[in-house]
């Protein structure tokens, strides 16, 4: 096997557009377990991690631009402003794992359960692609990631980073596992709420074949807000029926399977359980606002 060193994107371009079936390698956290496994025997690697091109993160005009080397410790240690990614990147796996994993990685598997992805989805994020011949291309999160490790990259592209717009108003990532670290999750939720459109956006993850955005839920739980003038005034409580509502509807968007990390009916009753905490933070954060 042949190990690629670019020393810069440019390079790292070239390689791919004359070696497209070489492998991209970033925090290796998911490249390195299928190599180990035998499931993966690619003719050459091309190794990313070293190209300071894809490990920055910046805000302009409130757009986000995430790098897709930038690894969860660095989310957890800058990214403070972005809590549900901060929670998200916090929970996968351990230090060693954080200290190398990337979001690009992430987005590059494709896992149902790759914590970062019902976040960028309830970011409504676009992935950034760039190739040697075409240059750079967004494509939205639901373009991207087709199916079960499965996306739209061209065998010629790089994933140079991800964006969105920055919401103002709270949010969370919660996930359930059998246990509180190492664990790949059995369910993950992330809830944002998006004061300026007011509009509640939820995504799934674990749940599904990909990472699902929970629409019915959303629209009901954003016109319960505003029959109640919570837009306008958050001391103004949503009735509990709305929020019991909010989480049948969050838990009925799930399309779960059984399998040996839980079964199907477990996985939706955890959908529900978390979409009504998700809720009631974000309720309770909204009447005494951290993120303003
Ligand atoms: C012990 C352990 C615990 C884990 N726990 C979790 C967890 O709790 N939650 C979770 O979500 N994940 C977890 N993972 C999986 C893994 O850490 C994450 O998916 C991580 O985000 C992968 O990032 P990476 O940089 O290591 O990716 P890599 O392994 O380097 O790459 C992953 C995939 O993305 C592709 N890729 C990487 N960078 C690019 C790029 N720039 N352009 C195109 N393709 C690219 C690679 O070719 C490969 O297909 C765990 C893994 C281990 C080993």
């Amino acid at each position: 096997m042949e190990v690629l060193l670019p020393r810069s994107l440019d390079e790292a371009l070239t390689m791919k557009a004359e070696r497209p079936e070489a492998i991209p390698l970033a925090g290796g956290t998911d490249v390195m377990v299928d190599m180990n496994f035998g499931r993966l025997r690619p003719p050459a690697i091309i190794d990313v991690s070293r190209l300071g091109e894809l490990t920055s993160h910046r805000e302009d005009n409130g757009k986000i631009y995430l790098g897709s080397g930038v690894t969860y410790a660095t989310i957890v240690r800058e990214m403070a402003a972005f809590k549900p990614l901060v929670q998200a990147s916090r929970s996968v796996g351990s230090p060693q794992i954080r200290n190398r994993g990337t979001v690009g990685g992430n987005l590059g598997t494709a896992s149902p359960a790759g914590d970062a992805l019902p976040v960028l989805a309830a970011y409504d994020a676009e992935v950034v692609l760039r190739s040697r011949a075409r240059g750079e291309r967004s494509l939205p999160w639901q373009t991207f990631l087709v199916g079960p490790k499965k996306t739209a990259i061209a065998p010629d592209e790089l994933i140079v980073g991800t964006s969105w717009r920055r919401v103002r108003g709270p949010g969370s990532f919660s996930k359930i596992g059998t246990r509180n670290a190492m664990v790949i999750a059995v369910a993950g939720l992330c809830l944002v709420v998006d004061e300026d459109q007011r509009r509640v956006r939820v995504a799934l993850g674990s749940v599904g074949p990909v990472i699902i955005r929970a629409s019915e839920a959303e629209e009901n739980v954003s016109a319960a807000l505003a029959t109640a003038g919570s837009w306008d005034d958050p001391a103004k409580l949503l009735a509990d029926q709305s929020i019991e509502e909010f989480a049948e509807l969050v838990a009925a968007a799930a399309r779960p399977l059984d399998d040996v990390r839980g079964t199907a009916n477990y996985r939706r009753h955890g959908c529900k359980v978390l979409a009504r905490r998700a809720i009631s933070w974000a309720l309770s954060e909204r009447r005494m606002p951290s993120w303003l």
